[in-house]
């Protein structure tokens, strides 16, 4: 796997993160989730500078001249409820892309802190030969990253594959790196060391779906 740390530099998208992390200025849920896409924003320029370009004649009112665009055979999968924000951002500069969406969640059974997780709802196009950006804020455990991609697997076998994420722990990038082809990228906006006994990141950011739209029951 090929991993991108885009926060490894400082940039702006410090300010964003940390916006996301502190615990007072992430209880406003409008700028959580504005923040969490203007981090797919970010990494969505990022990541196009890998894709393949290919020249195209573009006419002004002046004069013609030749570009290189990039192939518009992108398709962007989310999980819910999640990766809705992250999406977004990736639609902002991937606008003629394609949207999958996904639900995976993690099962508890008997309340037990051990899961497993569940895949149910799926609505894609093609993934035939197209490139595949799947978005997942937070790259725990990794394990619901894996589940969806074996999903995935009866759309079609995308040529590339791009797994985007805001944090990622450490276990979960390798657990990841282990069940992925090595030509697949991840771009990650920061890591994190640690999960706890739950599953979640630390230090984190918390329940990224319950601070963008709320808790659920
Ligand atoms: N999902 C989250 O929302 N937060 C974590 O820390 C881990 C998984």
């Amino acid at each position: 796997m090929i991993i991108h740390h885009i926060s490894e530099k400082n940039s702006i998208l410090n300010q964003f993160l940390a916006e996301l992390r502190d615990v007072e200025i992430q209880k406003d849920r409008m700028r959580f989730r504005r923040n969490i896409e203007r981090i797919g924003e970010v990494l969505g320029y990022e990541l196009s500078k890998s894709l393949p370009y290919h020249p195209k004649e573009i006419k002004t009112p002046l004069g013609s001249l030749e570009m290189q665009l990039p192939q518009e055979d992108v398709v962007i999968c989310s999980i819910l409820r999640a990766g809705i924000p992250l999406h977004n951002g990736l639609l902002n500069y991937f606008d003629r892309a394609g949207s999958s969406f996904i639900s995976a969640y993690r099962h508890h059974p008997d309340n037990e802190i051990d899961f497993e997780i569940v895949v149910e709802y799926l609505a894609s196009p093609s993934l035939e030969n197209k490139t595949l950006i799947l978005v997942d804020p937070m790259l725990a455990t990794g394990r619901s990253l894996v589940s969806v991609l074996e999903a995935l697997k009866k759309m079609g076998a995308p040529k590339e594959i791009h797994l985007v994420s805001v944090i990622a722990a450490t276990e979960g990038i390798d657990y990841v790196a282990s069940a992925v082809a090595e030509g697949t990228h991840l771009w990650i906006a920061t890591i994190d060391q640690e999960l706890n006994d739950h599953g979640y990141i630390v230090p984190g950011l918390g329940d990224a779906g319950d601070l963008a739209f709320g808790e659920k029951l």
